[in-house]
């Protein structure tokens, strides 16, 4: 059992002076495995004001200590790759193969930084002037429940490589995962308060860092509405605010592509992470002249898919992290069936033989207007609509019909043809007859899921400012 109620603030692991005491489930088996006391708006001031102390010794720290520091946390966090994986499965319900990768991951991130820091020029000449990028100040680095080892490595990473002491604020659903990430922050050994961390609300803590003067920056990831509302609330103080947010991701399958290596990848990509993936491909286009040979393929595909304890190598999909969740994708699907939709795979309830945990079906729907709920809305499980096209104008506008324009993805036999489509598509990123990440290229989102890129040289430049000088 865990008995989490420690932030940490100015290098040291000091008990919270929140009250709220949270229980902590595995979602696999609904069982209580620990209890996590959150902190309150007077923890995360003190978070902050630690920071502020750290930030004008560690904002004029050269390159080349950055490099150090990063390979020092890079070093640590890989020292907890198996706890990163145990917690992540325990916690968040992530088959054991994803949890794996997340893991790794997550040290991964600060080697890109290394990289990335390594070749950047933090002064250049501009005509007359001398341009020099210098680090915004105090972080907020603000983090979702499905991405924890991961979003707050790479947002660490990039705070650390340009010089801005930070406050990490987890989602309260992660605490064993933060946990760790924490401890092994700790043993990498950065000077007190260039990290500090604190589980909270996020109408308490969250909204105490989006409206604090303390806080320069906000780099956030979570859901479009409270992205807004960050938004909002940090523009009292200017604060620099990048926001990786919601998706609604569409899989355009060209009629050339070869359906038996495109549509399992296309299902992988829609039930990604359990479904629970900002970049998911949940609308999945294909030619109307080949629908049921789609078809065909999905539920064969879908049928082989095993569902179950994240533990199981052969898993690929696990529980969903939340009772509140289990009831979010029920209520989509009864949506779906309620306008009109026809299922192919899944539906309502849990797999036949489960009793407990907050298993789902993988569900996909066709007979899919682009215009319903489940065609619109981010589910955030793993439902997944077939919708079909006339032909690649009308595959586009269906796929650009969307409030949000996060990933996309393309299939078919012919690259420069899915590179002609991908460039018409809008969103930050398209992957062609892949499903593989660049952690150097700029990661973010088109229209409503986001605001600024992350990773590489663009992620880092999120956390400076340019300063120009001109003299006589
Ligand atoms: P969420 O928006 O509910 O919460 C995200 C974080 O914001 C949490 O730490 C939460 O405590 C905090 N928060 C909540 N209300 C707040 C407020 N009023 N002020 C300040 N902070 C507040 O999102 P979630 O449910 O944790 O995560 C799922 C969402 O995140 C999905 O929409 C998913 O697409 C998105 N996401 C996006 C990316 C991306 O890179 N674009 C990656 C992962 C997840």
């Amino acid at each position: 059992m865990y008995h989490l109620s420690q932030a940490y603030i100015d290098g040291a692991f000091v008990p919270v002076q929140g009250t709220e005491v949270v229980d902590i489930i595995n979602p696999a088996t609904e069982q209580v495995i620990g209890t996590v006391t959150l902190g309150n708006r007077d923890d995360v001031r003190r978070a902050i004001a630690a920071a502020q102390r750290a930030q004008s010794a560690f904002g004029r720290t050269t390159k080349q200590e950055r490099i150090d520091m990063l390979r020092r946390l890079q070093a640590a966090v890989l020292a907890r790759t198996d706890d990163i994986r145990e917690a992540t499965i325990d916690e968040y319900g992530g088959p054991l193969s994803r949890s794996q990768w997340v893991s790794e991951y997550a040290s991964q991130c600060f080697a890109t930084a290394v990289k990335t820091l390594e070749s950047y020029e933090f002064t250049r000449q501009v005509g007359d002037a001398t341009v020099v990028m210098e680090p915004v100040g105090v972080a907020a680095l603000m983090t979702p429940w499905n991405s924890t080892a991961g979003s707050i490595c790479s947002k660490l990473a990039s705070a650390v490589a340009a010089g801005c002491a930070s406050v990490i604020k987890p989602s309260e659903l992660s605490p064993i995962q933060t946990h760790v990430i924490a401890q092994a922050i700790h043993e990498a050994g950065l000077p007190p308060g260039v990290v500090n961390i604190v589980i909270g609300r996020g109408a308490d803590v969250g909204a105490e860092i989006s409206t604090n003067p303390g806080i320069a920056k906000i780099s956030f990831t979570g859901s479009t509405p409270t992205g807004k509302a960050i938004l909002r609330a940090g523009a009292e103080t200017m604060k620099r605010v990048s926001l990786a947010l919601t998706g609604k991701s569409a899989t355009v399958i060209l009629d050339d592509a070869d359906f038996n290596d495109a549509i399992p990848k296309a299902l992988s990509a829609g039930f990604l992470n359990n479904g629970q993936a900002c970049i998911a491909g949940t609308r999945i286009l294909v030619p109307r002249a080949r629908l049921a040979e789609a078809v065909g393929l999905v539920k064969s595909t879908v049928a082989s898919l095993q569902v179950g304890d994240p533990r199981a190598p052969t898993t690929v999909i696990g529980p969903l992290v939340s009772q509140a969740q289990y009831d979010r994708i029920q209520h989509f699907i009864r949506a779906g069936l309620e306008e009109g939709a026809t299922l192919i795979a899944g539906g309502e309830g849990r797999p036949e033989r489960f009793t407990r945990g907050y298993f789902v079906k993988p569900t996909v729907f066709v007979d899919v207007r682009n215009d319903m709920e489940i065609a619109r809305e981010e589910i955030f499980g793993p439902v997944l609509c077939l919708l079909t096209y006339e032909n690649e104008d009308e595959a586009v506008r269906i796929a650009n019909d969307s409030a949000y324009g996060l990933q996309a993805y393309v299939f078919s036999s012919d690259v420069e043809r899915a590179r002609r489509i991908a460039s018409r598509l809008e969103a930050g990123g398209v992957m062609i007859n892949a499903l593989k990440h660049e952690l150097t290229a700029p990661f973010g989102g088109f229209k409503q899921s986001g605001l600024g890129r992350e990773y590489g040289t663009a992620g880092l430049e999120a956390f400076l400012e340019a300063k120009t000088i001109v003299s006589a």
